[in-house]
């Protein structure tokens, strides 16, 4: 006898075991296929992973299940093994684990077909001729006889905005319809355009991840406008010469038009993306030309990390240090780490790219566990930037400005030059404060105060999303002198277009980009090359080249100098760092100013004087001495209740009564903001210098705060390799 077991959607980290229906006895059940199976009330698409013998369910207890959804599993083997380890290291439950591996068309259970798997072609040979009077018909033939290579339905009914006439003509012979040949190695000759000519150390780079044959790990530390792109386009170059596919992934807000078109530029190929703006009929189109080796190649956010190639070439993952990597809700796996999973898994090489590498990268390459490729120049004539600390203490700010920092602003654009401005805050004013006594504007569900905005005016609260209008009156005292208190990007907006006003002032984050497409508008006024101000927070900052850019002003260095999270310093460096590296990418020389009350603050002197290597080495001797990452392994229990305590409670008593060697837990401890949306959340740290110990640990530790006795009014969560303590 037979027994399926499956994973299912359900929080709980166990499978299911279901038994094979009277009418399916002779199917061959391959793991990883989709099977609809009964559940509670409910019919739920679950994933097959084995075949049991046994069960520890009794027979007649068990269900059979309703229905086969796929012959064959969607996945290849591989991948789908690949999303059962990441469950199981990331301490989620497998069914959802699973199913997030998967587009969103097939976890809903619908058929895995291709779409438009077929082509409407005229038919050379046809009897038949049309009478002048059927005229759609006739307009029908005709576009698609402009198709000698085939036409979809869906392309039929998007151009003629029907597609009724095919029926008729498919019956009266005068059109067929084919099977869609499988587009791969069409192209003998994948360059459309030549690559430049690397320089040297470009080109070390590039022979060393080519010679490369099967799995390795390059880390690719090249500063600012070294051209990294240049080195990841002439490895695609083989791969794709090969016959093979790239997969490329990039930080959430780094898949623009412009990156898609770099790489479309360079290669007569098919090349597909995915991304979370993009709808599911298209990720699923984009996922199913990856699987079956139509796309050659594929470049995508966090999620594509799952997306199965046929022929899988080379991963590279840009931006490797950047947080999006790391997923922060829900299952939390890191797109990064799981790459080199997956390229060991798949024997190919793995591309690392940054200008500012994350500390466990560093010393990944420093064990010699990755490859250390550097590119210390700029690539073509650029320089880099000449930075200057502009001590701030004592100024007079307007909207964060300083009169020296003003005067520089407008020698750059006298010069018709663009300048950046970085400010990490969104919205008008960080608080709302009232003169008379002192009362700031809470949020009422969460240890923070409220942001003022005033396009449109409303208090609105960035941890919870809570809205609220202005008050005119103090909440405590009831006097009018309410104050905006601070800078956000709205009023430091304001303050520039009334000292510049004959010059644009581009503002980008998150509320001025909002809207679908609203960055590409800007980002293409920008590249047009005409003086102004571009304001923004790290949207900012992050992969993008503006031409143009001659001065990068950052308004307040402080905020990142002082942080309580192990990651503080490394994450301030590297925004720092990439901020700056919009300055002066091409023929123009670039400068930096940062504003800062602490000059002489180790991190920004390091920083300024010899670079972010050095940073990162210095942080990385930090982190020895202390035993945190990458010297040990961590992980975070979260706990959250309605009830203050609460939460602490379940984490402390999971705690008593578990005992393990070589493990170490601090807490349980209220949250950096104990009370978010409403809630009052706990956190426990749970730290080991050995990580199959850990493992061992977690799911153990997990499987008691299951039964734990508060469990159904706790809600939690676990994070495995945290990026932030939050
Ligand atoms: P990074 O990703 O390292 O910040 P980019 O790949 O964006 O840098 O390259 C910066 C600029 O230098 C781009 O305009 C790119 O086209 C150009 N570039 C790259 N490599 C070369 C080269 N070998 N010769 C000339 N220009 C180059
Ligand atoms: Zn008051
Ligand atoms: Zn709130």
């Amino acid at each position: 006898m037979a027994f399926l077991r499956v994973a299912i959607p359900s929080p709980l980290r166990r499978l299911f075991d279901y038994l094979v229906p009277e009418t399916e006895q002779d199917t061959d059940f391959i793991p990883g296929i989709r099977l609809l199976v009964p559940f509670g009330n409910r019919q739920l698409v679950a994933i097959l992973v084995e075949v049991a013998e046994q069960s520890q369910v009794a027979t007649n207890k068990l269900k059979p299940i309703l229905k086969i959804i796929d012959k064959t599993p969607p996945q290849p083997k591989f991948i789908f093994e690949l999303a059962l380890w990441a469950a199981q290291y990331y301490q989620h439950p497998t069914g959802d684990a699973l199913l997030q591996s998967l587009p969103i068309h097939l976890r809903k259970g619908e058929p895995c077909e291709r779409l438009h798997e077929y082509l409407l072609h005229a038919n050379p040979d046809a009897q038949e001729t049309l009478s002048a009077r059927a005229k759609r018909q006739q307009a029908t033939l005709e576009l698609i006889k402009l198709h000698p290579d085939g036409i979809s339905k869906d392309a039929l009914k998007a151009e003629l905005g029907s597609n009724s006439s095919v029926k008729i003509l498919l019956e009266k012979g005068l059109i067929l319809q084919r099977h869609r040949p499988h587009l791969s190695r069409q192209h003998s000759e994948p360059l459309r355009e030549p690559g430049k000519s690397l320089n040297p150390e470009q080109a070390i780079a590039v022979e060393q991840i080519n010679q490369q044959r099967g799995y390795r790990t390059f880390l690719l530390d090249g500063i600012t406008g070294s051209g990294k792109t240049e080195v990841y386009l002439q490895v695609i170059e083989k791969v794709l010469k090969e016959g093979k596919q790239a997969l490329v992934l990039v930080p959430e807000i780094g898949l623009t038009p412009q990156t898609v078109s770099r790489f479309k530029a360079r290669f007569n190929v098919c090349v597909v993306y995915m991304h979370s703006n993009m709808s599911d009929k298209q990720r699923f189109k984009a996922w199913l030309q990856a699987r079956d080796g139509d796309a050659q190649i594929v470049i995508g956010t966090r999620s594509a990390i799952f997306t199965p190639l046929a022929r899988p070439g080379i991963i590279i993952i840009d931006e490797e240090h950047d947080q999006s990597f790391k997923q922060q809700e829900g299952y939390r796996y890191s797109a990064r780490d799981l790459a080199v999973v997956r390229a060991h898994g798949e024997n190919v090489a793995l591309i690392l790219g940054s200008a500012t590498p994350s500390l466990e990268s560093l010393q990944n390459a420093k064990l010699n566990r990755y490859s250390y490729l550097t590119i210390m120049q700029r690539a073509g004539n650029a320089k880099p930037p000449v930075v200057e600390l502009l001590d701030i203490k004592g100024c007079e700010l307007q909207a964060g400005l300083s009169a020296a920092l003003i005067e520089q602003i407008r020698q750059h654009l006298d010069d018709r030059t663009q300048v950046l401005i970085f400010l990490n805050r969104r919205g008008f004013a960080p608080s709302l404060s009232c003169h008379n006594c002192g009362w700031i504007a809470p949020c009422r569900r969460c240890d923070a105060r409220l942001t003022l905005h005033q396009k449109p005016p409303h208090l609105h609260c960035h941890h919870c999303g809570s809205q609220k209008p202005v008050p005119r009156n103090c909440l405590d005292c009831g006097s009018t002198e309410l104050t905006a208190q601070g800078t956000g990007t709205e009023r430091a907006e304001q303050t520039l277009i009334s000292l510049f006003p004959n010059l644009p002032v581009w503002r980008i984050d998150r509320d001025s980009t909002s809207r679908r497409n609203a960055m590409q508008e800007i980002i293409a006024e920008i590249n047009k090359g005409d003086p102004g101000i571009l304001l923004g927070t790290q949207m900012l900052a992050k992969g993008h080249h503006f031409a143009k850019v001659s001065l990068v002003a950052i308004l307040d260095a402080d905020s990142g100098l002082f942080s309580t999270d192990f990651r503080g310093m490394e994450r301030t460096a590297q925004l720092i760092t990439q901020v700056s590296g919009r300055a002066g990418r091409e023929k123009i020389l670039g400068k930096v100013v940062i504003q800062t009350h602490h000059p002489e603050h180790p991190l920004l002197q390091t920083l300024v004087h010899s670079g972010y290597q050095s940073f990162a080495a210095d942080e990385l001797r930090n982190r020895a001495t202390s035993g945190q990452p990458p010297f040990s392994h961590i992980s975070i229990i979260r706990a959250e209740a309605s009830n203050p305590g609460r939460a602490e409670a379940f984490l402390q008593l999971a705690k008593l009564t578990t005992g393990f060697d070589k493990i170490i837990s601090f807490g349980p401890f209220p949250a950096p903001m104990e009370k978010k949306a409403g809630v009052f959340r706990s956190h426990l740290v749970i730290q080991s210098g050995k990580r199959p110990l850990l493992q061992q640990f977690l799911s153990q530790f997990c499987l008691q705060l299951e039964h734990h006795p508060l469990a159904n009014k706790v809600r939690w969560s676990i994070d495995v390799d945290p990026y932030d303590m939050f």
